[in-house]
């Protein structure tokens, strides 16, 4: 990207500055017919995962989870709920009690640590020792009484699991890359570091994908909810299938949920076109380059990134800022997902600033000398890009949705889809645009869009209420 500084044009801005970003802009545009075909590919490696034929890599995954039904809603007791991978750099930790068919919900007690980043990228034990040490920090403050522990693990990799506490790390995504870990039992890993740790006996009686959390844990509406949907640091869905279809399963009654792990999805024929110099820029300087490239023009860990590329593209085309970049301008990761928020989003309600001055503000702190067109020009940019994301993520649904409707064999598909994540919650426009993308490629579909219920934390203890009812009845 080269020394911070003013391009050779330099000043003063071309008159027709906009019409360069445009033009620029118009690489984020994926046409309706992309769409289509990204749908139809990543449906085709849906059903070539679920026959068990060996798919690369760059397939979608496609991995059973354990979770055999939707709540009943009768779960009840005291949970702990861990929660690692969703949010990127932050562990969560939550105090969850379910009431059973008592109607109301208690709000749950939860904390949250900033993971170093130093244990980010560590040996596995010292990123699973942190976690211990985070659970026992939390308990400590509660008043409440922890005997008899049950814990639910929250992990939002790829894992392949093989029970509903055995779960081995296929490998790391989202800015975490820890020695020791891939290919081994994330929940033994755990249970170690709990043991280590030596503050407090807890049993971990399940293992749950943040997506497989967001559905769980939705409020039942009309029909229970079917389909959890996460957009956070990255992304992914999950929906619960025909058992019978899961070649690996060898099952042949009943449903099982499936965590679609479409964050690997990477068919060359269909994303190449697709892809931008932006994008291959950011893979290239990414912890794990090649992988998970559908994930990184979607993810929350990745837009903000995204604009800053652009941004300082134009820049040093002498298209904003007066042909000048900044050191912030040019290092990695200094444009976060709540920055695109705020300078997308004209109304923000957490800004006393509107519009044109907040982007302003924001783009002075990165040491920008911001002109009268830059502020507006700078939130083409960002909607640009999240719009994108939105679309790309509504056709990646839209496969999704065509499975379940073939799978149960319906004209008319009615679904509920939870969703849960930071891209939902500071991007309103994303839903609208991704609902309004979904009805186009899947007109079939009737979809209800539910938000998840504290952030996916109480399906996790939903599932943790099963998988312990499950254990108890084993020891009998
Ligand atoms: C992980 C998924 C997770 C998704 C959303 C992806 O990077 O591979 O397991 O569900 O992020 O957090």
């Amino acid at each position: 990207e080269g020394a911070p500084g003013c391009s050779q044009e330099g000043l003063p801005c071309p008159s027709d500055s906009s019409e360069l970003v445009l033009e620029c802009l118009q690489q984020f545009k994926v046409t309706e017919t992309q769409l289509q075909q990204i749908q139809a590919s990543l449906l085709g490696s849906m059903e070539q995962a679920l026959r068990g034929q060996a798919t690369p890599a760059s397939a979608v995954r496609m991995l059973p989870t354990y979770v055999g039904s939707t709540p009943h809603g009768t779960e009840q007791g005291d949970f702990v709920v861990l929660e690692l991978g969703a949010t990127g750099a932050s562990l969560r930790v939550l105090w969850v009690t379910l009431m059973g068919t008592e109607g109301h919900r208690m709000e749950p007690q939860s904390q949250e640590f900033v993971i170093p980043p130093e244990v980010m990228l560590g040996p596995g034990q010292q990123l699973f020792d942190f976690a211990a040490h985070c659970l026992s920090e939390f308990l400590d403050a509660l008043p409440m009484d922890k005997q008899g522990l049950q814990l639910g693990f929250s992990f939002s990799f790829p894992c392949h699991q093989t029970g509903l506490d055995r779960s081995t790390l296929i490998s790391w995504t989202k800015g975490f890359r820890c020695s020791g870990v891939e290919g081994h039992d994330v929940v033994q890993l755990l249970r170690d570091a709990i043991e280590r740790q030596g503050a407090y006996s807890i049993d971990v009686f399940a293992v749950v994908n943040d997506t497989v959390g967001t559905m769980m844990g939705c409020e039942p509406g009309v029909g229970p909810c079917e389909v959890g949907l996460v957009v956070d640091t990255g992304t992914n869905a999950c929906y619960m299938e025909e058992a019978r279809h899961v070649a690996v399963l060898d099952e042949d009654r009943g449903r099982v949920c499936i965590s679609v792990e479409w964050g690997s999805f990477s068919d060359d024929g269909v994303l190449g076109p697709v892809l931008t110099t932006f994008d291959h820029a950011l893979d290239r300087e990414s912890l794990n380059p090649g992988a998970q490239r559908f994930e990184k023009m979607i993810g929350g860990l990745y837009l903000g990134e995204l604009v800053r590329l652009v941004l300082a593209h134009l820049a040093q085309r002498g298209v904003l800022f007066g042909g000048c970049t900044s050191p912030a301008l040019l290092s990695r990761g200094s444009i976060l997902l709540d920055h695109v928020a705020e300078m997308e989003d004209t109304l923000c309600p957490s800004s006393p600033l509107a519009g044109a001055a907040r982007v302003h503000a924001l783009l002075q702190d990165l040491g920008l000398s911001v002109g009268a067109s830059d502020a507006e020009l700078v939130q083409y940019v960002c909607a640009a890009v999240l719009t994108r994301a939105a679309r790309l993520c509504a056709a990646a649904l839209a496969a999704v949705l065509s499975r379940l409707q073939h799978s149960r064999e319906q004209q008319m598909l009615q679904i509920a889809v939870a969703t849960g994540g930071r891209v939902f919650e500071r991007h309103p426009s994303f839903l609208s645009v991704l609902q309004k993308t979904v009805m186009l490629l899947a007109p079939q579909c009737d979809v209800s869009f539910i938000p998840s219920v504290d952030g996916g934390g109480r399906g996790v203890a939903m599932v943790t209420a099963v998988a312990a009812r499950l254990a108890a009845h084993r020891r009998l």
